[in-house]
Parts: structure tokens; C-alpha cells; sequence
């Protein structure tokens, strides 16, 4: 059976069978996540997923979860104010994308 090394940040470099693995796609295409509960202390785990292993995992036939953009998700949440530092972000995240 095909493992996969990672780590938790409490027990350190952890072995996970890919069953245990949930992959974890954002809507708005800004990356992928796998998470997993770590098997000897039982805690959520979260990393950002790198491409060649998002590949590999679909090939082993897991299929990621969608969920909705993170910013999205956080506004709907509480509906924070928009701050100055907020039009900083968002000016910095224009200019990336030209
Ligand atoms: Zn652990």
C-alpha cells in the first residue's frame, strides 16, 4: 500500500496511508490543501498541496473537495469591516494578476 510521509506539528514526520488524505480545493483556483487527523494524537492537520502531488493523489483516484474561496468563507463568518489594510491587500492582489 502506497504511503505518504508528512508531518503533524505535534508528533513531527507522520506515515498516512493516501485513504486517510483529504484533498481540499479553494473555488477560486488560489491552491489546494490536503488535511488529514493525525493518527497518534488525533489533530486536524492542513498544508498547502503542492501540484505534482495534487496530480499523484487524483491519479490514486482521490478527488478533492471544493469548497468556497477562504476569504469568502471568513467574510460570511463574522462580516468583518473592511480596513485600510484591507485595500492594501487587495490593491497588492490587483497588481499580481497583471
Ligand atoms: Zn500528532
Amino acid at each position: 500500500m502506497v504511503r505518504v510521509k508528512s508531518r503533524c506539528w505535534r508528533c513531527g514526520e507522520v506515515s498516512l496511508s493516501l485513504e486517510e488524505i483529504m484533498l481540499v480545493e479553494h473555488g477560486d483556483g488560489e491552491g489546494t490543501f490536503y488535511s488529514f487527523f493525525c493518527s497518534t494524537c488525533g489533530d486536524a492537520q492542513a498544508y498547502p498541496a503542492d501540484p505534482r502531488f495534487v496530480d499523484f493523489m487524483r491519479m490514486s483516484g482521490i478527488r478533492p473537495i471544493h469548497l468556497p474561496p477562504p476569504i469568502e468563507y471568513k467574510e460570511a463568518e463574522g462580516n468583518p469591516p473592511l480596513t485600510w489594510d484591507d485595500l492594501l491587500d487587495l490593491h497588492s492582489e490587483l497588481e499580481k494578476e497583471t
